[in-house]
Protein backbone atom coordinates (compact mmCIF):
# COMPACT_ATOMS: atom_id res chain seq x y z
CA UNK A 1 0.00 0.00 0.00
CA UNK A 2 1.22 3.46 -0.84
CA UNK A 3 1.98 5.77 1.77
CA UNK A 4 2.34 9.81 1.48
CA UNK A 5 5.06 11.37 4.48
CA UNK A 6 4.06 14.89 4.89
CA UNK A 7 5.46 17.19 7.32
CA UNK A 8 4.31 20.51 8.94
CA UNK A 9 3.94 22.85 11.93
CA UNK A 10 0.75 23.10 14.34
CA UNK A 11 -0.94 23.10 17.77
CA UNK A 12 -3.20 20.38 18.93
CA UNK A 13 -6.57 21.94 19.90
CA UNK A 14 -7.33 18.23 21.21
CA UNK A 15 -6.68 14.75 22.22
CA UNK A 16 -8.42 12.08 22.68
CA UNK A 17 -7.25 8.49 24.01
CA UNK A 18 -7.74 5.33 22.26
CA UNK A 19 -7.72 1.74 23.00
CA UNK A 20 -5.92 2.30 25.97
CA UNK A 21 -2.27 2.97 24.26
CA UNK A 22 -3.08 5.36 21.15
CA UNK A 23 -4.75 9.18 20.98
CA UNK A 24 -6.42 10.37 18.16
CA UNK A 25 -5.17 14.23 17.77
CA UNK A 26 -7.19 17.33 16.15
CA UNK A 27 -4.33 19.63 14.80
CA UNK A 28 -4.65 23.07 13.59
CA UNK A 29 -2.07 22.63 11.12
CA UNK A 30 -0.19 25.37 9.28
CA UNK A 31 -1.45 25.56 5.59
CA UNK A 32 -3.64 23.31 5.66
CA UNK A 33 -6.18 23.65 8.22
CA UNK A 34 -7.65 21.27 11.05
CA UNK A 35 -6.92 17.80 10.67
CA UNK A 36 -7.15 14.50 12.77
CA UNK A 37 -4.31 12.14 12.85
CA UNK A 38 -3.69 9.02 15.17
CA UNK A 39 -0.67 8.91 17.63
CA UNK A 40 -0.50 4.65 17.63
CA UNK A 41 1.46 4.24 21.18
CA UNK A 42 1.29 7.94 22.48
CA UNK A 43 -0.37 6.45 26.11
CA UNK A 44 2.77 4.23 26.23
CA UNK A 45 5.63 5.02 28.93
CA UNK A 46 8.86 5.98 26.44
CA UNK A 47 6.86 6.28 23.39
CA UNK A 48 9.08 8.58 21.11
CA UNK A 49 5.30 10.20 20.64
CA UNK A 50 4.77 10.87 24.29
CA UNK A 51 5.79 14.56 24.87
CA UNK A 52 5.00 16.14 21.39
CA UNK A 53 1.13 14.86 21.05
CA UNK A 54 0.02 16.29 24.20
CA UNK A 55 -2.93 19.06 23.91
CA UNK A 56 -1.62 22.33 22.78
CA UNK A 57 1.26 21.16 22.22
CA UNK A 58 3.05 23.42 19.23
CA UNK A 59 5.21 21.18 17.26
CA UNK A 60 6.55 20.35 13.97
CA UNK A 61 4.88 16.93 12.74
CA UNK A 62 5.21 14.40 10.43
CA UNK A 63 2.07 12.07 9.68
CA UNK A 64 1.40 9.60 6.62
CA UNK A 65 -1.33 8.30 5.20
CA UNK A 66 -2.43 4.27 5.59
CA UNK A 67 -5.78 2.46 4.96
CA UNK A 68 -7.55 6.14 4.26
CA UNK A 69 -6.15 7.17 8.03
CA UNK A 70 -3.75 9.57 9.03
CA UNK A 71 -1.01 8.55 11.59
CA UNK A 72 1.66 10.34 13.08
CA UNK A 73 5.19 9.20 12.39
CA UNK A 74 6.95 12.17 14.64
CA UNK A 75 6.20 14.61 16.94
CA UNK A 76 8.93 17.29 17.13
CA UNK A 77 8.02 19.72 20.19
CA UNK A 78 8.68 23.75 19.47
CA UNK A 79 6.73 24.97 22.61
CA UNK A 80 5.10 23.24 24.68
CA UNK A 81 3.47 26.22 26.41
CA UNK A 82 4.39 25.48 29.86
CA UNK A 83 2.30 27.75 31.83
CA UNK A 84 -0.80 26.62 30.66
CA UNK A 85 0.07 23.20 32.58
CA UNK A 86 0.38 25.07 36.05
CA UNK A 87 -2.56 27.61 35.99
CA UNK A 88 -6.16 26.61 36.40
CA UNK A 89 -7.79 29.33 34.85
CA UNK A 90 -5.39 29.21 32.08
CA UNK A 91 -5.52 26.19 31.28
CA UNK A 92 -9.49 26.17 30.56
CA UNK A 93 -8.97 29.37 28.54
CA UNK A 94 -7.20 26.99 26.50
CA UNK A 95 -9.75 24.76 26.39
CA UNK A 96 -11.97 27.37 24.95
CA UNK A 97 -10.11 28.65 22.43
CA UNK A 98 -9.58 25.65 21.10
CA UNK A 99 -12.84 24.41 21.26
CA UNK A 100 -13.85 28.41 19.43
CA UNK A 101 -11.50 27.24 16.87
CA UNK A 102 -12.69 24.00 15.89
CA UNK A 103 -16.48 25.21 15.89
CA UNK A 104 -15.46 28.28 13.53
CA UNK A 105 -12.22 26.69 11.66
CA UNK A 106 -12.86 25.65 8.44
CA UNK A 107 -12.05 21.69 7.72
CA UNK A 108 -11.82 21.38 3.79
CA UNK A 109 -9.74 24.11 2.91
CA UNK A 110 -6.52 25.43 3.54
CA UNK A 111 -6.61 27.60 7.06
CA UNK A 112 -6.11 30.99 6.46
CA UNK A 113 -3.23 32.10 8.25
CA UNK A 114 -4.09 34.72 10.33
CA UNK A 115 -6.26 32.02 12.15
CA UNK A 116 -3.25 29.92 13.28
CA UNK A 117 -1.35 33.65 14.31
CA UNK A 118 -4.18 34.25 16.29
CA UNK A 119 -4.56 30.84 18.22
CA UNK A 120 -0.64 30.48 18.45
CA UNK A 121 -0.52 33.89 19.99
CA UNK A 122 -3.50 33.40 22.68
CA UNK A 123 -2.34 30.42 23.42
CA UNK A 124 1.17 31.77 24.05
CA UNK A 125 -0.30 35.11 26.13
CA UNK A 126 -2.38 32.28 28.21
CA UNK A 127 0.99 30.49 28.63
CA UNK A 128 3.71 33.41 29.53
CA UNK A 129 1.61 37.01 30.07
CA UNK A 130 0.47 36.30 33.81
CA UNK A 131 0.39 40.01 33.92
CA UNK A 132 -2.14 39.87 31.54
CA UNK A 133 -5.71 39.77 32.47
CA UNK A 134 -7.47 36.64 31.60
CA UNK A 135 -10.25 37.86 30.64
CA UNK A 136 -8.67 40.49 28.71
CA UNK A 137 -6.66 37.69 26.18
CA UNK A 138 -9.70 35.49 26.29
CA UNK A 139 -12.21 38.84 24.61
CA UNK A 140 -9.75 39.73 22.40
CA UNK A 141 -9.33 36.29 21.39
CA UNK A 142 -13.55 35.93 20.75
CA UNK A 143 -13.84 39.50 18.63
CA UNK A 144 -10.87 38.87 16.35
CA UNK A 145 -11.91 35.41 15.90
CA UNK A 146 -15.89 36.28 14.87
CA UNK A 147 -13.80 39.48 12.42
CA UNK A 148 -12.12 36.82 11.29
CA UNK A 149 -14.43 34.31 10.32
CA UNK A 150 -17.14 36.81 8.69
CA UNK A 151 -18.56 38.41 11.77
CA UNK A 152 -16.90 41.59 11.76
CA UNK A 153 -18.52 44.06 13.54
CA UNK A 154 -18.98 47.95 12.02
CA UNK A 155 -17.05 50.50 13.57
CA UNK A 156 -16.34 52.96 11.14
CA UNK A 157 -18.32 55.39 12.15
CA UNK A 158 -21.95 56.28 13.54
CA UNK A 159 -24.33 54.80 11.39
CA UNK A 160 -26.54 57.87 10.97
CA UNK A 161 -24.70 60.76 10.97
CA UNK A 162 -21.55 59.32 9.91
CA UNK A 163 -18.68 61.02 12.45
CA UNK A 164 -15.92 58.55 12.78
CA UNK A 165 -16.00 60.25 16.94
CA UNK A 166 -19.58 59.47 18.09
CA UNK A 167 -20.31 61.55 20.65
CA UNK A 168 -20.92 59.44 23.45
CA UNK A 169 -20.32 56.07 21.64
CA UNK A 170 -22.38 53.30 22.15
CA UNK A 171 -22.18 49.74 20.43
CA UNK A 172 -25.44 47.84 19.29
CA UNK A 173 -25.19 44.29 20.18
CA UNK A 174 -27.54 42.49 17.23
CA UNK A 175 -26.18 44.89 14.36
CA UNK A 176 -22.79 45.29 14.95
CA UNK A 177 -22.79 48.60 14.60
CA UNK A 178 -21.89 52.06 16.29
CA UNK A 179 -23.90 55.22 17.29
CA UNK A 180 -23.59 58.30 19.00
CA UNK A 181 -26.06 58.00 21.64
CA UNK A 182 -28.09 61.53 20.55
CA UNK A 183 -28.49 59.13 17.39
CA UNK A 184 -29.44 56.14 18.04
CA UNK A 185 -33.04 55.35 18.12
CA UNK A 186 -33.25 51.15 18.00
CA UNK A 187 -34.71 48.63 21.44
CA UNK A 188 -31.56 46.42 20.73
CA UNK A 189 -28.91 45.95 23.48
CA UNK A 190 -26.33 48.26 23.51
CA UNK A 191 -22.93 48.73 25.51
CA UNK A 192 -21.80 52.26 26.35
CA UNK A 193 -18.24 52.67 25.28
CA UNK A 194 -15.53 55.24 25.99
CA UNK A 195 -13.31 56.72 23.12
CA UNK A 196 -10.44 54.73 24.54
CA UNK A 197 -12.87 51.53 24.24
CA UNK A 198 -13.92 51.73 20.86
CA UNK A 199 -10.19 52.11 20.48
CA UNK A 200 -9.61 49.20 21.25
CA UNK A 201 -11.86 47.23 19.57
CA UNK A 202 -10.84 49.23 16.72
CA UNK A 203 -7.49 47.80 16.92
CA UNK A 204 -9.11 43.93 18.18
CA UNK A 205 -11.08 43.68 14.90
CA UNK A 206 -8.86 45.22 12.65
CA UNK A 207 -5.28 45.88 14.00
CA UNK A 208 -2.20 44.05 13.63
CA UNK A 209 -2.15 40.85 15.47
CA UNK A 210 0.78 41.58 17.32
CA UNK A 211 -0.59 44.17 18.85
CA UNK A 212 -3.93 42.80 19.54
CA UNK A 213 -3.42 43.04 23.46
CA UNK A 214 -1.43 46.20 23.28
CA UNK A 215 -4.38 48.34 24.51
CA UNK A 216 -5.20 49.78 27.22
CA UNK A 217 -8.04 50.32 29.64
CA UNK A 218 -9.27 51.11 33.11
CA UNK A 219 -11.44 48.74 35.30
CA UNK A 220 -14.59 49.95 34.54
CA UNK A 221 -13.72 49.97 30.48
CA UNK A 222 -11.89 46.38 30.67
CA UNK A 223 -15.29 44.59 32.16
CA UNK A 224 -17.37 46.47 29.45
CA UNK A 225 -14.93 45.45 27.00
CA UNK A 226 -15.33 41.53 27.91
CA UNK A 227 -18.95 41.51 28.44
CA UNK A 228 -19.12 42.55 25.31
CA UNK A 229 -16.68 40.58 23.18
CA UNK A 230 -18.62 37.42 25.18
CA UNK A 231 -21.86 38.82 24.39
CA UNK A 232 -21.18 38.95 20.72
CA UNK A 233 -19.92 35.57 20.23
CA UNK A 234 -22.63 34.28 22.33
CA UNK A 235 -24.42 35.85 19.23
CA UNK A 236 -22.97 33.40 16.90
CA UNK A 237 -22.90 30.06 18.47
CA UNK A 238 -24.06 28.16 21.52
CA UNK A 239 -22.57 28.63 24.71
CA UNK A 240 -19.35 26.36 24.59
CA UNK A 241 -19.40 23.02 27.20
CA UNK A 242 -15.79 24.81 27.89
CA UNK A 243 -16.55 28.38 28.39
CA UNK A 244 -18.91 27.22 31.49
CA UNK A 245 -15.94 25.38 32.92
CA UNK A 246 -13.79 28.52 32.68
CA UNK A 247 -16.62 30.46 34.53
CA UNK A 248 -16.76 27.76 37.11
CA UNK A 249 -12.71 27.59 37.42
CA UNK A 250 -11.82 31.71 37.22
CA UNK A 251 -10.62 33.24 40.21
ZN1 LIG B 1 -24.12 60.10 15.23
Amino acid sequence: MQSTHETFTGVILRDTVYKDADKILTILARGKGIITAKARGAMKTGSPLAVGCQCFCYGEFTTYEYGGKLLVEKADVIDQFEGLRTDLSSFALAGYVAELTEQFGVTDTPEDESLYRLVLNTLYALAYKPEIRRDKIKAAFELRLCSDCGFMPDLDGCMVCGTDEPVEPIFALESAQIFCKACFDGDEATFPLTPRLLEALRIVTTGELKKLLSFRLNAAEGDIFCRLCEEYILLQIDPPESLKYYHSVKL
